[in-house]
């Protein structure tokens, strides 16, 4: 069923790999155009510019765009007990791991009398996007707002698209795990004009105020990901998140009815979804098709499964050897790489980029997805190779503390003085000798 790449044999650089292995290129730019009238005029007509927009890409049209306290209890009233246990599983994880990646401040003396501190302050107010569309993600609601809340994040806004099958509220489930985790203050608005209102703020019909937001984090469709492109810099952003993508580093010791379910797994979400395997054994490779074949006709989303499976962002990739396999997924830095293979730990120890790294047999992406404790909003496209996912580190700045004396500053005025010629800016040399000069 997957395509295959057979690099035995050749010898690439990893940017020849990069363009070898297969993925899903999304081209924001090209929505770009379609995208900034939506931007520009919620930044100018705010929420009645929201509405139009919500009833032409939504079909829906809300009486207010602020879900009423009400709403988000009686959603967490009604939630499944099971659905609700599981969710409360998931966000007690994701808070011990969470918790264990806050900052401490710390004082460096660089020379007597002369420290820098390097102080940790939490974003203040944020905007979360939880995608509404084609999928329903409550599991993403306590990804994005655990590590904001772990960060001290004190204002938070969920924004998530109108259902018309919901009276123009946000998918239920989403609105309960909202209520679940604290969150009072959501939104029924989705796509590009969510981003905007958020970036912007906006008054609702019945009065009721979205303050501006300083970032906005979550994942969402080309649309969103177009909204913060052209918006980056009036806020702070964590990514464009893509399709995503699994590759899998298996050896011939790799239960191909595992691998095959992995690689349907984060086939199931999108058709442009990537799913690929990159092993040194061609039976896996076989034995992982016909899995592929048998366990994608009985899963209940097999056409869009199918679809993903046979693009051209998915296929097997054959290698020579593990270590060469190590290669190939550290140059395509994977949004969530598996290893299994014999010594899974040892293998994974080799490994430079990738979102998140799921070691050995029993630790398959969908615990990521769900359960692991880890945070599941992860780079996407290759960003891995210089981005981190969502974390509690994505809702700090790191704000340095200079503070010298008289006679720290007096030790070292020559060197600042001679720097500061060198570059011909003699005004910062003034701006210390004046200190001395008197
Ligand atoms: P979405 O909420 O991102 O987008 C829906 C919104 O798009 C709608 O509210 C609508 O306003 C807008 N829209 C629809 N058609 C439009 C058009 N023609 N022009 C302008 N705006 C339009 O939901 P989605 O579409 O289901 O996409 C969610 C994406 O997020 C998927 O690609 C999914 O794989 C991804 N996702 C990623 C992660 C991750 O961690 N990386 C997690 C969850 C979801």
């Amino acid at each position: 069923m997957l395509n295959r790449i057979d690099l035995r044999g050749r010898t690439t650089t990893p940017a020849q790999l990069r363009a070898i292995v297969p993925r899903t290129e999304v081209d924001v730019d090209s929505v770009l155009h379609h995208v900034r009238p939506v931007v520009d005029a919620v930044a100018a007509r705010g929420v009645e510019a929201v509405l139009e927009y919500t009833e032409k890409f939504d079909r829906v049209r809300p009486a207010s765009v602020r879900v009423p306290a009400s709403a988000l209890s009686s959603a967490l009233s009604a939630l499944d007990p099971a659905v609700r246990g599981a969710l409360e599983e998931s966000i007690a994880r994701a808070q011990r791991v969470h918790s264990d990646q806050r900052r401490s401040e710390k004082t460096t003396q660089v020379v007597p009398g002369g420290t820098v501190t390097e102080k940790w302050v939490p974003v203040e107010r944020v905007g979360l996007y939880v995608p509404g569309g084609l999928a329903v993600y409550p599991s993403s609601v306590g990804m994005n707002v655990v590590p904001a809340q772990i960060a001290g994040v004190e204002s938070l806004v969920v924004c998530s698209p109108p259902q018309a099958e919901f009276d123009g509220l946000p998918h239920p489930a989403i609105l309960a795990a909202a209520a679940l985790l604290g969150v009072e203050e959501v939104w029924a608005v989705g796509g590009a004009q969510a981003v905007a209102l958020m970036a912007h703020g906006g008054v609702d019909t019945d009065g009721a105020e979205l303050a501006p937001v300083d970032m906005v984090t979550g994942p969402g469709n080309i649309y969103v990901a177009a909204a913060k492109r052209l918006l980056r810099g009036l806020i702070g952003i964590d990514a464009e998140a893509g399709p995503t993508e699994i590759a899998i580093l298996a050896d011939s010791t790799a239960d191909p009815v595992h691998v095959a379910a992995d690689l349907i797994s984060q086939a199931e979400h999108d058709t442009l979804a990537a799913s690929v395997l990159v092993t040194d054994s061609v039976e896996l490779a076989d034995a992982v098709d016909v899995e592929l074949e048998r366990q994608t006709g009985a899963t209940k989303h097999s056409e869009r499964v199918r679809t993903a499976l046979r693009g051209k962002q998915s296929g097997t990739v054959l290698v020579s050897s593990v270590d060469e396999g190590v290669r190939v997924v550290n140059a395509y830095a994977a949004e969530h790489l598996e290893i299994q293979t014999a010594d899974s730990r040892a293998v994974a120890a080799q490994i430079r980029s990738a979102g998140a790294i799921f070691v050995g047999a029993h630790s398959p992406v969908s615990l990521g997805d769900y359960c692991a404790g880890s945070n599941h909003v992860l780079p996407t496209g290759g960003c891995a190779r210089h981005s981190s996912g969502l974390s509690v580190q994505t809702f700090l700045r790191g704000i340095h503390v200079i503070d010298y004396s008289e006679e720290a500053l007096r030790e070292v005025a020559d060197k600042v003085v001679t720097l500061a010629n060198a570059e011909d800016l003699p005004a910062h040399g003034q701006a210390v000798t004046a200190r001395f000069s008197r």
